[in-house]
C-alpha cells in the first residue's frame, strides 16, 4: 500500500490501522469525511491485531455489547459485501464452527444465556450428558478452580461434572491481520488516506479544540477531529493529547500468549473442525486452526500472576516455556488425547485492557478528540460494527450532539438492535456484570 504525503489536512485523523483503526477509517470515509490513518508501523494490523486468536462469539456481559458482537457476525459472513470488495481481492475468512462455552461460577451460563434471549442470538444449554454426547474428545469434569502445575491438586480425579452453553453461529476469522489489510484497502477505496512509518507524537490544541496531530517528523496533518485507536499505546496517546482527567475506567496493557499444538483429531480436523471453547473452569480457552492445529489462550485464571505491561515496546512478543506449560497442560487436562509437544510454537502479543474489560468507544473532554480503546482482548470479532459506531459517534458530536447527556444509539444494519454507545463510555461506572477476563 503506497503511502500518500501530499495532503496534509483531513477531516479526521484516525490514529492507528489496527482492525478497529481500519474499520473506523473505512466507515468514517463512507460518511464523505477526509481521512488520513497514520501508523507507526509498515502497514495494516501489524500491531496486537497481529496475534489475535480472532474468535467470533457473541456471549457479553452486557445487552450492547452482545448486540454489537451479533451485528459484526452479520458483517463477518459477509464480509465481501461489507467491504464493497471486489471479487479479485483475497479476504480474511470466518469459520462457523460454533462455541462451547463450560458453565462456570465466574461465567454462569444461565446469566449469558438471558441476555442472548434479550438480544435475540440463537444458543442452546446443554447438561454435562450432552456436552459428552456432542463433544466427544472433551473431558466433562470439573477441574477448576484453575490451578498452577506445582500445585498437588492439579492431577485430582474430580467427579462433578460441567454443562455448557452452546453458540451454534459463532466461531472464528482465519487471519486476522489480513482482515486488517482488507478493511484498510476498503478505506482507501472509500478515499481514505493512510500513513505508514509515521508516529503520532502530539495532539495540538486550539483552547478545548483538537487543531492537528504532529507527527515524529515534525510534521503537522491538520484536524478538527482525531480518533485514538492505538491499541496497547492508547494510554500514551490519551498522554500525549492531556486526555483522561473523567476517565471513571482506566486501560493498561497486558501479555498475552497463544500457543499452537497439533490438534488431536477426536477434537478437530480441516475436514471436520470442532468447536471453539471457552474453559474459564482450567482458564483457557481453544479453537481450531489450519493444518490440523489448534491455538490455544489464557483467560487470565487467578492462579496466574497478571502480567502489566507499562513499556509497551519492550514487551517480549516471544512465547515462554513456563506459559506453554502451564495453559498447553491444562488443557490437556480437557482433551486427554492431546499431545503436548516439547518444543513451544505461538505467538505473544498485548491486550488494552479496560478496568471492567468492557471498550471504551467515546468523545473526550478535548472537543473533537474520540478513542475507540480499552479493547480487553475481546474487540476484534466487533471491529465490522466498532467502525460504523465509531464514525456515527464522531458525526452526532460533531454535529453538535450532547453525547455525554444523551448517548447516541447506532442501529445494526443488519439486525435493527439497538446499539447504546452509553454503555462504552469513559464517565459509566465500571462494568460490574463483566467477568473480570477477557470474556469482557
Ligand atoms: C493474543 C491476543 C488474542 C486475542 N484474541 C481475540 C479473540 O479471539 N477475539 C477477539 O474478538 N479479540 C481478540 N483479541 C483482541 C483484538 O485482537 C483487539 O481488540 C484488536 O485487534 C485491537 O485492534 P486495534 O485496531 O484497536 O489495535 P491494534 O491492532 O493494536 O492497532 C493499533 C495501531 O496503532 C498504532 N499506533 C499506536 N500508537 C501510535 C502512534 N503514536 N502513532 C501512530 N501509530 C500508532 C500501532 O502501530 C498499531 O498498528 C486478541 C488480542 C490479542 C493480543
Amino acid at each position: 500500500m503506497a503511502s500518500r504525503h501530499s495532503r496534509r489536512s483531513a477531516d479526521v485523523v484516525v490514529i492507528g490501522a489496527g482492525v478497529i483503526g481500519s474499520a473506523t477509517a473505512y466507515q468514517l470515509a463512507l460518511t464523505g469525511r477526509s481521512v488520513i490513518v497514520v501508523d507507526k508501523m509498515k502497514g495494516p494490523g501489524q500491531g496486537s491485531t497481529s496475534a489475535s486468536s480472532a474468535v467470533v462469539r457473541f456471549n457479553y456481559s452486557t445487552y450492547a455489547g452482545v448486540a454489537m458482537s451479533w451485528e459484526a457476525k452479520h458483517c463477518w459472513e459477509r464480509f465481501r459485501d461489507y467491504l464493497q470488495a471486489p471479487e479479485t481481492e483475497t479476504l480474511a475468512k470466518f469459520h462457523r464452527d460454533g462455541l462451547v462455552m463450560l458453565d462456570v461460577p465466574v461465567a454462569p451460563v444461565a446469566r449469558a444465556a438471558a441476555l442472548l434471549a434479550a438480544v435475540g442470538v440463537p444458543h442452546e444449554v446443554w447438561d454435562a450428558a450432552t456436552l459428552s454426547a456432542r463433544v466427544p474428545a472433551l473431558d466433562t469434569r470439573r477441574f477448576g478452580p484453575p490451578k498452577q502445575l506445582s500445585d498437588p491438586d492439579f492431577w485430582a480425579e474430580p467427579t462433578e461434572r460441567l454443562g455448557a452453553l452452546y453458540l451454534p453461529d459463532a466461531g472464528y476469522v482465519d487471519d486476522p491481520q489480513l482482515a486488517a489489510v482488507n478493511l484498510a484497502h476498503a478505506a482507501e477505496r472509500a478515499g481514505a488516506v493512510f500513513e505508514f512509518g509515521q508516529e503520532v507524537v502530539g495532539v495540538e490544541r486550539d483552547g478545548e479544540r483538537v487543531t492537528g496531530v504532529r507527527l515524529a517528523s515534525g510534521s503537522v496533518i491538520g484536524t478538527s477531529a482525531t480518533v485514538n485507536v492505538g491499541g496497547p499505546w492508547s494510554s500514551r496517546i490519551n498522554d500525549r493529547a492531556g486526555v483522561g482527567a473523567d476517565f471513571r475506567v482506566q486501560v493498561r496493557a497486558m501479555r498475552q500468549e497463544v500457543h499452537q499444538v497439533p490438534a488431536p483429531s477426536s477434537y478437530s480436523t480441516d475436514a471436520e473442525p470442532g468447536p471453539v471453547v471457552a474453559d474459564l473452569d482450567v482458564g483457557t480457552y481453544v479453537r481450531p486452526s489450519a493444518g490440523g492445529n489448534m491455538l490455544i489462550g489464557g483467560t487470565e485464571p487467578e492462579c496466574d500472576p497478571l502480567q502489566w505491561v507499562d513499556d509497551v515496546d519492550g514487551a517480549n512478543l516471544n512465547v515462554t516455556v513456563d506459559r506453554y506449560e502451564a495453559q498447553v497442560t491444562r488443557v490437556a487436562r480437557r482433551f486427554p488425547e492431546l499431545e503436548v509437544p516439547p518444543t513451544p510454537r505461538g505467538v505473544a502479543g498485548l491486550y488494552d485492557v479496560a478496568d471492567d474489560w468492557t471498550p471504551i468507544y467515546d468523545r473526550t473532554a478535548l472537543d473533537g478528540f474520540y478513542v475507540a480503546i480499552g479493547t480487553s482482548g475481546n474487540q476484534f470479532k466487533n471491529a465490522p460494527t466498532a467502525g460504523v459506531c465509531t464514525a456515527q459517534l464522531v458525526a452526532a458530536v460533531e454535529g453538535g450532539h450532547d453525547h455525554d447527556a444523551e448517548p447516541v444509539v447506532v442501529t445494526g444494519a443488519h439486525t435493527g438492535l439497538a446499539i447504546d454507545l452509553g454503555t462504552f463510555s469513559r464517565r459509566r461506572p465500571p462494568n460490574t456484570s463483566s467477568t473480570g477476563t477477557v470474556i469482557g
